[in-house]
């Protein structure tokens, strides 16, 4: 089965309207599946679905060929590395913010995961290493920089699908570049469903949906999806 498929997914938020209508993809297992689509198309929402965070109101919403709401909410989440949009940093040292996902982790983990995100210099900056003082009061990281912390944070669970928000803020050259390298290399034997702001982050998926006002309006790579119309 696919590691995660969309079946005629509905869902409203409690006393609102649907927000989602009929929403049907699946995302093969090792590939990349990129969201596209205006603000309030829905995109943040399917991810929290697939979180279960909130409960699909209509069809089903499977990870692995079960659904979801046949799975306990830890056991599901353990498979599933979530960072969202404004990944928070938290003031202390850089150790501590990963160490939060995976306490055990040791410190050569910690520096790979921090290599695989291109976040390797923070931990070189000074003699501190990984004590290095982040956030509030210390080393001030850029939007992108949050967000590739973040990805490191949720790659040390070891989880095989990752559900990413990418930031919207501006984000310079440097920044999009590495937020890009960083993607790509932790695409690799994983499973990705990519809320993409960036167009660069839609070239390389596997395959793009395209969602506006809560349905699917297209799907397909990027190629195919600018080759018609
Ligand atoms: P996108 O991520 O594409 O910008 P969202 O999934 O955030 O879209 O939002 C989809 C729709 O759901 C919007 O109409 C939004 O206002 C609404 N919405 C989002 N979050 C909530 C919430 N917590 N409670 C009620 N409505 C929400
Ligand atoms: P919000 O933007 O949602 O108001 P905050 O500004 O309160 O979020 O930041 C949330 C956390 O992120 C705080 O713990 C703060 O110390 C940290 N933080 C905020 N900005 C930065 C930054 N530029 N670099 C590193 N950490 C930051």
């Amino acid at each position: 089965p696919p590691m995660i498929e969309f079946d005629r997914v509905g869902f409203g938020y409690p006393d609102g309207p649907p927000v989602l209508h009929e929403v049907s993809f699946a995302v093969p297992a090792g590939t990349r599946t990129a969201l596209v689509g205006p603000s309030g198309a829905g995109k943040s929402t399917l991810l929290a679905l697939v979180e279960r965070f909130y409960e699909v109101t209509a069809g089903a919403l499977r990870v692995d060929g079960v659904d979801v709401r046949d799975v306990p909410r830890d056991v599901l989440r353990a498979r599933l590395g979530y960072v969202e949009q404004e990944a928070p940093v938290l003031a202390g040292t850089l150790r501590g913010n990963l160490l939060i996902g995976a306490p055990t982790a040791t410190d050569a983990q910690l520096r790979a995961v921090l290599d695989e995100v291109n976040l390797g210099h923070l931990a070189e900056r000074t003699a501190d290493g990984l004590d290095v003082q982040v956030g509030e009061g210390g080393v001030l990281l850029s939007g992108g920089e949050r967000q590739r912390l973040a990805i490191a944070r949720a790659l040390l669970a070891g989880p095989p699908v990752l559900l990413l928000d990418e930031p919207t803020s501006n984000l310079d050259a440097r920044n999009e570049a590495a937020l890009r390298r960083a993607i790509d290399a932790v695409a690799v034997r994983r499973t990705l469903l990519i809320v993409a702001h960036r167009l660069s982050t839609v070239v390389d998926a596997d395959q793009i949906v395209v969602l506006d006002g809560g349905r699917v309006v297209a799907t397909g790579t990027h190629d195919q999806l600018t080759t018609t119309s």
